[in-house]
Parts: C-alpha cells; structure tokens; sequence
C-alpha cells in the first residue's frame, strides 16, 4: 500500500511540523513505519523501544488518574473480539460508515466529507479529482469495521468483527461488575485497549491510523443527574491534559457537536481539542450518551439491564457519560506540544518538555570522564538509580553532547560523575528545561529525584 505522498512542513511557534516529529521519532526510536523492511502499511505505525515507554507512561498516568484516584472508577479489560450482536446492538453495523467516493479514472478513494478541504489544501476549483482532475462517483457508505471470520469455515455465519472501540466491552459487563464488585451509582468502568478502523484517509503520521488504542471510561448515572456529572468531568478530563501530562493550555480547547455531528441518542457533546500543526482537531470527546447503550443491549439480548438504586429502591436503566480518549493520539499530542527549538549559545538545541511522569527516560548518567574509576563509580550509581528510575548510561562523547541527546528524547535529569564524587560523594543534577545544574549529595539521590518529579510544573 501506498505511504502518505504530502510533506507536512508547517510549523508552530516552538518549530514543530509534523515532517521534524516523523523524523526525530524514527532517528530516536519512537515510532517506525509499520513493516518497513517490505515497504511499509500505510495507516499502521510499530512503536520503538522509547515509543513503548512513552505510550505506557500515558497510559499509566491515565489509570492512576482514573482508577485510582477514584474509589468509584473500577477497571476492566475485555476482549478484542466479541460477540457480533454486540454491534447490531451498538448500531455499528447499521451506522458506523463514512461517505465514499472513488476517482473513475487513478481509482483512488477518498471521503466525501474531507473533499472540500483537500481542495482547500491544494487551491483546486474542479469538482473533479484532486489527484488526476478524473471523474468521481457518488459517494457510497462504507462500513469502517473490520471483519474476519471464527472458526473452522469461514461463512457468513462465522463473521465477527475487530472492535472499533472500547466502549461496548464496558457496556455488556455492566451487570458483571455490578453483581461481583461494590460499586454504586454513580460510578465508572475504564479500560484501555486496541480498536480498529478501516479509516480510507489516514494522513499525519499516528494522529489517525487503522490500528490504534483508546483509553475509555464509562460513568454510569442516576437519570437527571447527567448535566452536573457531565459537566464535572468535562472540566476533570481538562485538568487531566492540562496538569498530568503538562500540555500547554493555549493549545487546548472545547469544541461543543453541533446538531448535525450529535449521535441520534446523544444528549449533549464535546471534543477536546488540540492545536497540531495542522490545525485544531480532536484528542477526546466526551458524551453524554443517555440510556441508549445499555437500553439496546437490553433490547438485544432479551433482558432488560437495569440498576437496583439502593439509596430508593427505584430501577431503573442508567445513564451514561462517556470520556473517550486516544491514546496513541495523546503520544502525538504529547510529542509534538513537548518538542521544542531552542537557540543555545550559537546553536539550535531541540529539546522534548516531556512532563517527567511520561517521559520515557527519566534520569542520563554519565561519568565525566572514563578513566580513573569514574566510569565503574557511574555505573554503580546507575545500577542503584535503575530500581527507582527508568535510566539511560551513557560514557560516550563531550558530556554537552550527552546532555543533548538526553534532550532530544525529553529526559527530565542528568546525574554526572565527576572526581568530587569520589572525593566528597556528590554529584551534578542537571535539568533539561532550565539547564541548570546543582551539586547535590550522592546519599539520598532517589529521593531527591523523586521530589523533583513531584514538583515539577512547566514554565
Ligand atoms: P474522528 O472524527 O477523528 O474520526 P471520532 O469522533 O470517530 O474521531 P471517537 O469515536 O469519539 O472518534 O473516538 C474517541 C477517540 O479515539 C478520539 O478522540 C481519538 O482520540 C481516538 N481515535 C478515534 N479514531 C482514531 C483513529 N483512527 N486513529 C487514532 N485515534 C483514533
């Protein structure tokens, strides 16, 4: 499959275009072009040994924020596959498709509805298309999921499909959770998994891929509680990107659905967006999605799915608000909002401000010099730091060199090993953002560490 031809050169105010964030996470190892050595899949994307890392610092911050710092929020992790009712139920397999047009002559393919701004892009006037000026058809629907089959013979009675999202595992455990765990209304189930897309215009890099991952939490609610609980966790998912992962808050912003975007059943709707160098997109909608999910699995497993209140014995069916957050989108929006282009003494230093709980490596440690015991005395000091930290030893080079290498993957500190260590059992701390360096003891470094991360706010 063909890769992405358009370059992607436009640049924000810290220097980042989409082209340097491709390019630094391929030369550091953050995200390879899937199956590279065979030319590559469009739309899919392998995460390198420091992408792993940063992908599951996201993560976990998201889970501590969600499950754990809620005694209302449980987890849960379903499976991939499911039954295929589930998504009658859900209506995606009635509804869940773009508006498709094809070129008559190139054959290529493109969604109706992002016509308009390719021609914007590329100043064309024609209607025709914007590859070869061909003609095009009319648009038909095109079910996004993918499906396989199950079993030993693949018949249309053995068709199941790749989830798109999270969410319906959620919904059709529901009574699960409620009979085995001692959660009460109001309260949420958040898991964090794979979903697929058969997306046909996939463009800029990871931000929208056929394979990707979501971190979803459904909060389950009494009925005519919805518009208070909805508008609390709108202002906590905000805090979330702005405090957890230090996103800088000039580049976030709500978008409210307008009438023709809002679900059907949807009460009410809002995008978290995010400024990329492309523009403002989505990094997360939150919705307030009524009774429908768990009314229609209701419907369609033939038995009402219902909550006994024990506060007025009432019954009734919950209502939901959903918080539906990318996360292979949020390491792009944590990439591209940490990258910055930084004049230092004559030269360009390019340095990631990643917040310290999600960068990928957290301390450098380098001895000044490898000769005279400096080196084994560094590696010590590393092994000890290694049970705490994420760490990163490195005796190569100009220790400036060093340090910029630390600061083109974001990690917050540097600890360098120099004759005073030996001497009076101290070390340099240096910090990526200030660049500033201080001696501090050799006793108690993982404390110190620690509080530094703790501390930490982004200037
Ligand atoms: P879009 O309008 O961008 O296609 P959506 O409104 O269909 O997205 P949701 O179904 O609300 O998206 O999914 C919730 C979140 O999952 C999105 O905010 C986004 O972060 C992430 N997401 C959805 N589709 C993709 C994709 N193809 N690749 C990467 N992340 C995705």
């Amino acid at each position: 499959m063909a890769k992405e031809k358009r370059s992607n050169t436009a640049v924000n105010e810290h220097g980042a275009s989409m082209d340097k964030i491709v390019s630094l996470c391929k030369r550091r190892g953050f995200v390879y072009p899937s199956s590279e050595i065979y030319g590559g899949l469009s739309a899919t994307w392998d995460y390198g040994p420091l992408g792993v890392e940063l992908k599951k610092n996201i993560q976990e911050a998201w889970w501590k924020e969600m499950v754990r710092r809620h005694d209302n929020i449980v987890g849960l992790d379903a499976a991939i596959m499911m039954h295929p009712r589930t998504w009658e139920a859900s209506g995606h397999v009635e509804n869940f498709s773009d508006p498709l047009v094809d070129c008559k002559k190139c054959k290529t393919r493109f969604r109706a509805d992002h016509l308009e701004e390719i021609r914007a892009e590329r100043n064309i006037s024609h209607p025709n298309c914007p590859e070869c000026g061909g003609e095009l058809t009319e648009p038909r629907q095109f079910n996004l999921m993918f499906t396989t089959h199950m079993g030993p013979v693949a018949d249309s009675g053995s068709v199941i499909y790749l989830r798109p999202e999270t969410a319906q595992g959620i919904f059709v455990n529901f009574k699960n959770v409620v009979d085995t765990s001692r959660v009460q209304i109001p309260f949420g189930i958040a898991q964090v998994g794979k979903a697929f897309r058969n997306e046909i215009t996939t463009k800029n890099f990871i931000f929208r891929t056929c394979e990707f991952e979501q971190m979803e939490m459904q909060y389950f609610v009494k009925p005519g509680t919805e518009d208070e609980l909805f508008d609390e966790w709108k202002a906590k998912r905000m805090a979330w990107y702005r405090e957890r992962l230090g996103i800088l808050p000039e580049r976030l912003r709500f978008s409210e659905h307008g009438p023709d975007e809002l679900a059907h059943y949807a009460k009410v709707a809002f995008d978290i967006q995010y400024l990329y160098p492309f523009g403002w997109q989505e990094l997360e909608g939150i919705h307030s999605r009524t009774d429908y999910d768990l009314g229609r699995h209701g419907e369609y497993c033939g038995k009402e799915i219902t909550y006994l209140d024990p506060d007025d014995n009432s019954r009734y069916v919950p209502y939901v608000i959903e918080t539906s957050s990318g996360l292979t989108r949020s390491v792009l929006v944590s990439l591209i909002d940490a990258y910055h282009e930084e004049a230092v003494e004559d030269e360009t230093r390019t340095v990631l401000h990643f917040h310290p709980d999600i960068a990928p490596v957290k301390v450098g440690v380098f001895p000044l010099v490898k000769k005279d015991g400096l080196a084994e005395l560094a590696q010590k000091v590393e092994l000890e730091l290694r049970e705490d930290f994420f760490t990163f030893y490195d005796q190569g080079g100009a220790i400036g060199r060093r340090y910029r290498r630390m600061d083109e993957i974001g990690t917050p500190f540097c600890v360098t090993i120099d004759y005073e260590t030996k001497d009076k059992h101290s070390v340099t701390l240096r910090f990526r953002d200030s660049m500033a360096q201080v001696r501090v003891p050799l006793a108690g470094l993982s404390d110190r560490i620690r509080q530094e991360i703790r501390a930490y706010s982004r200037a």
